[in-house]
């Protein structure tokens, strides 16, 4: 399986991650891939970026050295009902890609019940695409109710390769998730979630979680740039050609 977009990073803008949108971008060209996602994190992160980051995201060219560039945001999952990023509405609207996630400084770990609770508001948001890290053993939820409802709320889930790094412990659980994600025909992205531009285009372990359940490259939106494509033509009416 070959995949040729890069569907979680971040830039500069967030303190913690160290390269450019320029390097990123370059960074998914040496890696040749077709396409990146630029998801930096929203402002209730204490490093995230500015709203007005997100909301101008439109002036950046769709196309750069010849890689697909596609304008999202890691929003931060809140406590205790999981609403979003307070941000003002047209700079959600400038995004091409909403990722909501789960973080210990913005939501701090409860229980398996609050997780699940918080994860089926974000089923029913419309304003987010696709779960990000649900691998993080830090916060335990009923995998089998989320991801059996994705389809019907057109949600999406990601591996992140990054999981096995940074997120102790997420390895089981990302095997877990995948084989749900197989079982009831939920498509998912792989992403490296790379905070510098040397990582762009890493999946080793996220494509290590899906050879462990055979998973179909079928539902692998991002395996295969004409499915990217048609993702984003039927999920967001955006055409991410132009
Ligand atoms: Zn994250
Ligand atoms: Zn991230």
């Amino acid at each position: 399986m070959k995949i040729v977009a890069d569907m979680h990073t971040h830039t500069n803008v967030s303190a913690h991650a160290f390269s450019s949108l320029d390097e990123m971008v370059r960074g998914a060209r040496d890696a040749g891939l077709r396409a990146i996602a630029i998801t930096n994190h929203g402002p209730a992160m204490k490093d995230g970026a500015h709203q007005w980051h997100f909301g101008n995201m439109g002036i950046i060219p769709r196309v750069m050295h010849g890689v697909t560039v596609i304008r999202g945001i890691e929003c931060n999952i809140l406590p205790p009902d999981g609403a979003l990023d307070r941000m003002e509405g047209w700079c959600y609207n400038a995004l091409d890609y909403v990722i909501a996630s789960f973080h210990e400084p913005c939501f701090p770990p409860v229980n398996a019940e609050v997780h699940t609770k918080a994860l089926e508001n974000i089923l029913k948001n419309p304003r987010v695409q696709c779960f990000g890290h649900l691998g993080n053993p830090n916060y335990p939820f009923d995998q089998e109710y989320i991801i059996s409802r994705c389809n019907e709320y057109g949600k999406i889930v990601e591996i992140n390769n990054n999981s096995v790094n940074a997120r102790k412990g997420s390895e089981g659980n990302c095997v877990e998730i995948a084989r749900l994600c197989k079982k009831y025909g939920v498509p998912i992205m792989v992403s490296s979630d790379s905070h510098i531009s040397y990582k762009v285009g890493g999946f080793d372990n996220a494509l290590g979680v899906l050879a462990a359940v055979d998973f179909p490259e079928e539902l692998v939106i991002n395996a295969d740039f004409d499915r990217l494509v048609e993702y984003f033509r039927l999920a967001r009416k955006i055409d991410i050609t132009q």
